[in-house]
């Protein structure tokens, strides 16, 4: 057992008095409120107890106030105060379903660049592993992926090694690098351009790698906005105009396949349909040169059922339902992706002669299509294993392993590069 230490016996800095508890220049989320009044109540031998789970901890809690005290006076690009993005990067992971070392890693990610705090009192007032943490993304922070071919491919190898030794240091820059992105519009365009290309380059293949879908989708779309304005407008456009009809639509397929599933006795948990990316729209126009409205799935049908037997039993449905078109049928159920992606997809005819796309799974497939990796931190059972560190040797992350051999048998950088931007940026993965 590790003493408890108290915050002033260590902190050079002094505790915020009472009425500063809670800063007024940003908005704190609810959880992170409650986590500060309870902590602070505990140390005044109050009686409300932190409910010592993962984001209400006492270390999170101290994590807050520590980069709360070191970033004042410090502002972002937007003029907001700076601390609202460690804040933001902190709920991200959280979101995520992140331990309290994640974090507690997104509220000081910032702290050793931006402050002069050595990552030893890190490692004395949050332990080993958020120092490691707070170091592995100020690194990344530091490569340089636009540089010449040598440069970048030690660059690569650096990064991939620090995703070996633990893949959670790649979970919290994703983080970061997500509010960058959806507070770009601050900065320069020039800025703007090179972050958003960096994004679409890496950070967003990166996501899709470790499954983390819902990441990977807005950071693609971020990217988009702002390297091709144009394009990104009239992609907005395009979904918006017959968006009425296209719903109406749908609602009637989903009514159909809700009643065929409920005489089937299958299970329905959900039934959805949502609009696709602009972004992956785009790239569909692109790749197969047509025009928006010839690419028919804009949007498609998600049907969420109870089992992985149940999948098969539902897609037979949809298809004596719908008429399915020939070839579009896949089963990445039998089949699952590289990132562990599962699901039966279809192509079916559906009212009004409209080719409808259907994707079927159960909730645990659809978790792990939302939150990959991170599906095994946020849905893990309580009272399992705590290990949420993560590193190559675990079977998910034979890829990165290969990444890692690669780099020591070709000697060639312009060869690694290849190999790396054949595989890990592969868009099929
Ligand atoms: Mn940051």
């Amino acid at each position: 057992m590790t003493a408890t230490v108290h915050p002033s016996q260590s902190l050079a800095l002094e505790p915020p008095a009472a009425n500063t508890l809670l800063p007024n220049d940003c908005e704190l989320p609810d959880w992170l409120k409650t986590c500060v009044l309870s902590y602070h109540d505990q140390i005044q031998g109050g009686e409300v107890p932190l409910a010592d789970d993962k984001s209400n901890s006492e270390m999170v809690c101290r994590a807050f106030e520590f980069a709360y005290a070191l970033h004042q006076q410090q502002y972002r690009a937007s003029g907001e105060a700076y601390i609202c993005h460690p804040v933001a990067v902190a709920g991200l992971l959280r979101d995520l379903g992140g331990d309290s070392a994640m974090i507690a890693s997104g509220f000081l990610h910032d702290i050793v660049e931006d402050t002069d705090t050595p990552p030893e009192q890190l490692e004395e007032l949050f332990g080993t592993e958020v120092r490691q943490l707070v170091e592995g993304v100020t690194k990344l922070s530091k490569l340089n992926f636009e540089s010449k071919t040598e440069r970048q491919a030690e660059n690569f190898r650096r990064m991939f090694l620090a995703m070996a030794q633990d893949i959670r240091v790649i979970v919290v820059k994703l983080a970061d690098r997500l509010h960058n992105m959806r507070t770009l519009e601050h900065l320069s365009d020039e800025k703007r351009r090179r972050i958003a290309r960096e994004t679409m380059e890496i950070f967003a293949p990166l996501a899709n790698r470790l499954g983390i879908g819902r990441f990977k989708w807005e950071l693609e779309d971020l990217s988009f906005k702002y390297l091709e304005p144009e394009a990104y407008r009239q992609m907005q456009e395009y979904v918006t105009e017959k968006r009425v009809d296209r719903e109406a639509r749908l609602m009637q397929v989903a009514e159909t396949l809700r009643e065929r599933m409920h005489e089937a006795n299958i299970q329905v948990v959900d039934v959805s349909s949502r609009p696709k990316h602009l972004y992956s729209i785009y790239r569909k126009m692109e790749k197969q040169q047509k025009d928006f409205y010839e690419i028919y799935d804009v949007a498609a049908i998600r049907l969420i059922v109870g089992t992985n037997e149940e999948c098969y039993r539902a897609l037979a449905i949809v298809h004596d339902a719908f008429r399915p078109i020939p070839g579009r049928f896949k089963d990445y159920i039998g089949l699952p992706k590289p990132n562990r992606y599962q699901s039966l997809h279809t192509v079916v005819i559906g009212t009004k002669g409209k080719p409808i796309e259907v994707q079927i799974r159960t909730l645990e497939m659809h978790h792990i299509a939302e939150y990959g990796i991170a599906a095994h931190w946020k849905y893990k059972e309580t009272g399992a294993s705590t290990n949420t560190r993560m590193t190559a040797d675990d079977d998910k992350f034979t890829w990165l392993r290969q990444l890692l051999e690669w780099q020591n048998d070709l000697k060639d950088a312009q060869e690694f590069l290849e190999h790396v931007k054949g595989n890990l940026f592969d868009e099929d993965v």
